[in-house]
């Protein structure tokens, strides 16, 4: 199972409270979109529950297993950034299965990893250019490739698609909502984007300065903000 737990979870840098006592549970296959104004502390959230930051205090879950000691890469969990970060040198296909190599996955498992992973993300036709070659929103696919071909338990977005034109953010917003409804998975996403997070979410978390402000069904917060913060944030585009 693949439910997230946040308990009571802190984390402070030198004296500065960043998350202040974040209280949440994604259910497995739950898709969580967390939105919130900048340095609200959304980054440094995924980068705790994948293990790229320390928690300063409380417990973090998958299931009932307490993680916050668990090395990233015995997570299981996929994160796709803002920047792709793709090696600028090596072909698609070597950007996707790269991961793989390092941990020792033979080259016939790795390939038909890569075959599954670039026809689910109509990517079959660009398995030997290189990123330089490819548009913004080709990019993105291989870096979602990358994470996919891991087949993580959870994903992590931040910001995936914020560098994307509006007419790509769109067709991208569609794609990762039938990714999702395909794989299944736990995603926790964050966005800017109102729209994104309307459409995406099956639960939307509003932050603000650390601290958690509603955790609800994008209805719900819709129709009932608990403050006028969120009720401000939901409703003022983007
Ligand atoms: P968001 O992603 O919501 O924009 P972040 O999680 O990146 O916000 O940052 C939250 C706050 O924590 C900001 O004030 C930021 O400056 C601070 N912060 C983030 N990472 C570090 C770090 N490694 N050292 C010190 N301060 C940090
Ligand atoms: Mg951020």
């Amino acid at each position: 199972m693949a439910s997230l737990t946040l308990d009571k979870v802190r984390k402070t840098f030198g004296s500065v409270e960043v998350l202040k006592e974040i209280n949440l549970t994604i259910e497995d296959g739950e898709f969580l979109v967390l939105v919130g104004p900048s340095g609200c502390g959304k980054s440094t959230l995924l980068n705790l529950i994948a293990g790229l930051e320390t928690s300063s205090d409380g417990e973090i879950r998958i299931g009932d297993r307490v993680i916050n000691n668990v090395h990233p890469k015995d997570r299981n969990i996929a994160m796709v950034f803002q920047s792709y970060a793709l090696y600028p040198n090596m072909t698609v296909r070597k950007n996707i299965t790269f991961g793989l190599e390092i941990r020792g996955v033979s080259a016939s498992e790795r390939d038909k990893a890569v075959d599954d992973v670039a026809h689910l993300l109509q990517i079959e036709n660009l398995l030997d250019r290189k990123p330089s070659q490819l548009s913004g929103g080709q990019r993105q696919r291989v870096a979602m490739g990358r994470a996919l071909v891991r087949n993580p338990d959870i994903f992590l977005f931040d910001e995936p698609l914020s560098n994307l034109d509006a007419k790509l953010r769109v067709d991208m917003r569609t794609e990762i909502k039938k990714l999702h409804h395909r794989l299944g998975s736990t995603i926790v996403y964050v966005t800017h984007d109102q729209i994104e997070a309307m459409t995406l979410a099956s639960r939307i978390a509003v932050m603000k300065g650390g601290i958690l402000q509603q955790f609800d069904t994008p209805q719900h917060i819709y129709e009932k903000p608990n403050n006028m913060f969120v009720a401000g944030f939901i409703g003022s585009p983007s």
